[in-house]
């Protein structure tokens, strides 16, 4: 596998000099590049990675007036962050509601959709409370079948979330699909709730916010190893 491919579900190592994906975002969006860590630093709370998870972390505690530092490997956005589809949604995209219940039980389904909301919610009033420009479009979301079996349970499983978890969802038959959207050779969907925005640009507007609360962020900055705190409440870090 070529650097360029670096995939962080197979590699276990992480150098600086690893690429910037080419991705549609990186060639419409180029985020703001951010200083590195040369000298010895402490703080209290230490956040390794800048992506979502990583400055939301960040904004979190620095909002709480705590002393944070974060960094990354590399420049914002090298991680998943640049690599997405730019969707917000009530959902992990991968299992629905119904296969969660199915495989976990229902208390643990109804936490998850609890979290996903929750999720929703933190981004779209984050959004709103820092006047954040990241392209966003409100939906609906739609998703399309493609085999009549496909249309069933897809209807099957969104019958499902609104009747267990309120999530509200349109039907939509063959010909709905056919005159609003002009998709021949679907077999119906549904539609649910969602947006979209430029995930390069929540970033940028992430790591603003970051470091507008008093969050110092340092990029092109690996961890290469943990050890225990030498000093109480000042865990070394390099
Ligand atoms: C193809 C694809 C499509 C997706 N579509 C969507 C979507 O439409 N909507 C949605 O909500 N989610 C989507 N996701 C999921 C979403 O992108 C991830 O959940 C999210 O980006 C995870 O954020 P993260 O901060 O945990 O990880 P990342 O964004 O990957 O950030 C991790 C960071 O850690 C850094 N790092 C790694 N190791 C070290 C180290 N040793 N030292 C310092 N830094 C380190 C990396 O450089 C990176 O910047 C998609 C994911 C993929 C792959």
């Amino acid at each position: 596998m070529s650097e360029h491919n670096y995939d962080p579900l197979v590699q276990t190592g992480i150098t600086p000099s690893l690429e910037t994906p080419q991705t549609y975002w990186h060639s419409t969006h180029r985020c703001k590049s951010q200083p590195s860590l040369s000298q010895q630093h402490t703080c209290n709370y230490l956040v390794i990675g800048g992506g979502y998870t990583g400055l939301s972390a960040a904004i979190t505690l620095a909002e709480h007036g705590k002393d944070v530092t974060l960094i990354d490997s590399h420049q914002p956005g090298f991680g998943c962050a640049g690599r997405n589809a730019g969707f917000i949604l009530s959902g992990s995209g991968r299992l629905s509601l119904s296969a969660i219940e199915d495989k976990w039980g229902k208390a643990i389904a109804q936490g998850m959709s609890n979290e996903f909301e929750a999720a929703v919610s933190l981004l779209r009033n984050r959004i709103d409370q820092y006047d954040m420009q990241v392209d966003l479009a409100t939906g609906p979301y739609v998703k399309l079948a493609h085999s009549t079996k496909h249309a069933r349970q897809l209807l099957k499983s969104a019958a499902m979330a609104q009747d267990n978890y309120g999530i509200p969802f349109t039907p939509l038959t063959q010909g709905t699909v056919e005159s609003r959207f002009g998709i021949e050779g679907m077999f119906g969907g549904v539609e649910v709730s969602g947006a979209c925005l430029h995930p390069l640009k929540l970033v940028d507007e992430y790591t603003k916010v970051a470091t507008s609360a008093g969050a110092n962020l340092f990029y092109n900055t690996p961890a290469l190893s943990l050890s225990e705190p030498t000093q109480k409440n000042a865990p070394s870090m390099l």
